[in-house]
């Protein structure tokens, strides 16, 4: 029989495309999810539990059925937006839901654990090329839970023997290139998403967030990653931890980043259609630039990002997005 994941957040977009790649690896994915952003159409590779991390109780339950290997953390908030408008909400949420988490594994003897942390963690670092051993300073709520998270895990791997797996992301774009998953946020917040829409008509226009930041044209850069080489690297972390080889922390880009200005140009080539764009203010908790190292990974877990091309992101969301999506 294969072995069982439990997958916190496995309905949302990129626990979803986790899914996918843990079942071509030959486990059993276990949803956990609350569907609070997530989609019922978004499990397709095992079992849907509906739980709240928030309720303890539930997560007793789904770990004493399902008696899984390892748990994959997805299952939180993270939009750095809404993480400044109301803060107490994502250290209530992200921090409470996962020590609930944390708790229950102990308790119940599961001691592998991935973890999607975050680029936001690192704040604004004027620049650098982020490392795992770059200092982490967030400057938004989100970076500030995730980070508190990471803490956690470590005196959870003290205390119960937890092994775990981090993973810090930067910035995570594409869908499925079978076009079985992709990303669906309700509302959406996310550059490419957003860009897409407006290019398609479903909106006037992007709203570009700040053109004077201190980058080479004014508009903040970031590190995409394409969700299936993501995706990809968690089953080689799980792995990691199921042949006991401990710890591990990893940067999860390509070392290569592209300001806002540069995807939208790309967006260009790939749809042959104009981006109607208007020019907005700065976004609260934005950090200029956020590039990563992406050696660790490559080297450490074997990892091999084989998507991630701004083109092939924007191709593959372009082509996501002229499917019908998950019905409500
Ligand atoms: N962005 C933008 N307009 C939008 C959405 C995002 O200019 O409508 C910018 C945002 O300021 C950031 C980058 O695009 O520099 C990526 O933002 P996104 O929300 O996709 O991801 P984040 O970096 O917040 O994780």
């Amino acid at each position: 029989m294969a072995e069982k994941v439990l997958v916190t957040g496995g309905a949302g977009y990129i626990g979803s495309h986790a899914c996918k790649a843990l079942a071509r690896a030959g486990f059993e994915p276990v949803v956990f999810d609350n569907l609070s952003t997530g989609w019922k159409g978004a499990v397709r590779w095992g079992p849907l539990v509906e739980g709240d991390l928030m309720d303890r109780a539930s997560i007793d339950t789904a770990l004493a059925e399902h008696r899984p290997a390892a748990v994959m953390h997805f299952a939180a908030l993270s939009l750095v937006g809404e993480s400044m408008r109301d803060p107490g909400r994502y250290w209530r949420v992200n921090v409470g839901g996962a020590l609930n988490l944390l708790e229950a594994c102990a308790a119940a003897g599961v001691r592998n654990f991935v973890f999607s942390s975050t680029c936001a963690t690192y704040g604004d670092q004027d620049g650098v090329l982020l490392t795992e051993e770059t200092p982490q300073r967030p400057i938004n709520a989100y970076g500030g839970s995730k980070l508190a998270i990471e803490q956690m895990l470590q005196d959870f791997g003290k205390s119960a023997g937890i092994s775990h797996v981090i993973f810090r992301y930067f910035n995570v774009a594409g869908a499925d290139p079978e076009g079985e998953t992709g990303e669906q946020h309700v509302p959406e917040t996310h550059l490419i998403p957003l860009m897409l829409d407006a290019v398609a008509g479903k909106c006037p226009a992007l709203t570009v967030f700040g053109t004077d930041y201190p980058t080479r044209d004014g508009t903040c850069v970031r590190d995409y990653v394409h969700v299936t080489d993501l995706a990809e690297a968690h089953v080689l972390g799980l792995r990691r931890l199921l042949d006991g080889k401990g710890n591990g922390v990893f940067c999860l880009g390509t070392g290569r980043g592209f300001s806002v200005r540069e995807v939208i140009e790309a967006s260009r080539a790939v749809t042959n259609r104009e981006v109607p764009v208007e020019i907005g203010g700065r976004r609260a908790g934005d950090a200029a630039a956020l590039v990563s190292s992406s050696t660790h990974a490559i080297e450490e877990l074997g990892w091999e990002p084989q998507h991630s091309t701004l083109r092939q992101m924007i191709g593959d969301a372009w082509a996501w997005a002229q499917k019908p999506g998950f019905a409500e």
